[in-house]
C-alpha cells in the first residue's frame, strides 16, 4: 500500500480482513489531504447539480461507514462515533437564498429528504447565525466523523490484524510479471499485489496513468477555533456572497470551519485565502468573533478531470485508487470495497 492517507488505511483493513498480508508505506501516514478535512459525511448537504452518479455514491458511503464502525470495533473493541446531526443549508442574501433554493432543486431531484425551516418556527437548529438568516432546508440523514479519530482506530485496527507501516517515502514502483516491487531509500519491498493511494501526489516513478486518468491537487483549509458549543447542532452549510462556507461543532466547543478551494499545489496557507474564510463565517455566524483560533491546517484535495473517483488498473498487479476530491473520508469505504471486490480475498 502506497500512502496511507484514509484511502490507503481503509482499503489496507479491508484487505487485512481478506486476510492478506499488508504493509502500509508512508512517510507521514494520515498527514495529507485527510488531517485537513472536516470529516462530513453528508451526501445530502452537499447534492450539487451534475453529480448525481457522485451524490448516489456518498449515499452509498454513508451506509458503508456504519458497516466500517462495527468491523474496526470487532478488531479493537473500540468505535468510531457517526454523529447524524443533519446539515442546515442557508443562505445570508437574497442572491444566497436564491443558491439555497437551486441546491434544494437539485438535491430532492436526487431524491434527498429536506425539510424547509423558518427560523420562527423552529429557532434551535439556526442558533448562533446571523438574524439575516431566516430560513433555511435540513438534510436530516448527514452525519461527520472526526478524520483524527477515524486515522487512529483504522490505524489501531490495521496493526491488531498485522498490517506493517514503514515510514518511509517511495521512489519508484515497478512489476517482473510476477511480483510488485516498491524502491524507497531503504530496502525494496515485494508483493504479489501494489495499491498506489498516494491522494494529490499522483504516481511514483516506473509507474504509467491509463489515457484520461489523471489527478490534480486543489488546496482546502480548515481553520479549527474553541468558541461556541456547537456540538448538539446540525452541520452548517451556507452561501455568503455566493462563495460556500461551512462549520461542524465538535465537543468541548471545538468548531471546525470551512474551507477554502483553490487550483494550487503548493500546500500554504494564504492571507487572502484565510481573511475570505474568516469574514464568511463571521458573518453568516456572528457568535465565533469571541472564538480562539487554535490552528490552520491545509490540504491538497486529488480530483480527477471528471471529478469522480476511480480505481485504475495499471498492470502487472498495481493498482491505483484516487480521485475523491472532496470526499475522500465520505468515500473511503467504498474505495476499500471497490479494491477488495477486484482484487479479492487472499
Ligand atoms: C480542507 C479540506 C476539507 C475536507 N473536508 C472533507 C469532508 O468534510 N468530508 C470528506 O469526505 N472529505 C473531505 N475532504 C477531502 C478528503 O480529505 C480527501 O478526499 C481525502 O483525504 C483523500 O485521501 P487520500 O488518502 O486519497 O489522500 P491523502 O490523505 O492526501 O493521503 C495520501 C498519502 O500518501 C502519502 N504519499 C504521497 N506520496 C507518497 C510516496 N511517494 N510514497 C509514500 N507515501 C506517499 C502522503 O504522505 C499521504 O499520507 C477535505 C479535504 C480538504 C483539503
Amino acid at each position: 500500500m502506497v500512502g496511507g492517507g484514509v484511502i490507503g488505511q481503509v482499503s489496507a483493513f479491508a484487505l487485512a480482513r481478506a486476510r492478506w498480508t499488508v504493509t502500509v508505506v508512508d512517510p507521514s501516514p494520515g498527514l495529507g489531504a485527510t488531517v485537513a478535512a472536516a470529516g462530513m459525511l453528508a451526501p445530502g448537504g452537499e447534492a450539487a447539480p451534475g453529480e448525481e452518479e457522485n451524490h448516489r455514491l456518498h449515499q452509498a458511503a454513508l451506509d458503508a461507514w456504519r458497516e466500517l464502525v462495527d468491523e474496526i470495533a470487532e478488531v479493537t473493541g473500540e468505535t468510531i462515533a457517526v454523529h447524524g446531526v443533519g446539515t442546515l443549508v442557508v443562505g445570508l442574501d437574497a442572491g444566497d437564498r436564491r443558491l439555497v433554493e437551486q441546491y434544494a432543486g437539485v438535491a430532492r431531484g436526487y431524491g434527498v429528504a429536506l425539510r424547509a425551516l423558518a427560523r420562527r418556527d423552529e429557532p434551535a437548529p439556526f442558533e448562533g447565525l446571523s438574524a439575516r438568516v431566516t430560513q433555511g432546508v435540513l438534510a436530516e440523514g448527514d452525519a461527520w466523523v472526526d478524520p483524527d479519530e477515524v486515522m487512529a482506530r483504522v490505524r489501531a485496527a490495521n496493526e491488531a490484524l498485522g498490517v506493517e507501516y514503514r515510514g518511509a517515502t517511495v521512489r519508484r514502483c515497478t512489476a517482473d510479471g510476477v511480483r510488485v516491487v516498491v524502491e524507497t531509500d531503504g530496502a525494496p519491498l515485494e508483493g504479489e499485489l501494489g495499491l498506489v493511494a498516494t491522494g494529490s501526489a499522483g504516481l511514483p516513478g516506473g509507474l504509467e496513468a491509463p489515457p484520461a486518468t489523471s489527478v490534480r491537487p486543489v488546496r482546502g483549509m480548515t481553520l479549527r477555533v474553541v468558541g461556541p458549543d456547537r456540538y448538539h447542532l446540525p452541520m452548517v452549510r451556507a452561501y455568503v456572497h455566493g462563495r460556500p462556507f461551512y462549520v461542524v461543532g465538535r465537543a468541548g466547543r471545538y468548531n471546525v470551519l470551512g474551507a477554502s478551494s483553490e487550483e494550487s499545489p503548493v500546500r500554504a496557507v494564504e492571507l487572502g485565502e484565510l481573511q475570505r474564510l474568516l469574514r464568511d463565517g463571521l458573518e453568516v455566524v456572528p457568535e465565533l468573533e469571541t472564538a480562539d483560533l487554535l490552528e490552520t491546517r491545509v490540504g491538497l484535495r486529488p480530483a480527477s478531470g471528471d471529478l469522480r473517483p476511480f480505481l485504475a488498473d495499471l498492470g502487472g498487479g498495481w493498482w491505483w485508487s484516487s480521485g475523491h476530491y472532496r470526499h475522500g473520508v465520505t468515500l473511503a469505504p467504498v474505495a476499500a470495497r471497490r479494491l477488495l471486490d477486484a482484487v479479492g480475498p487472499a
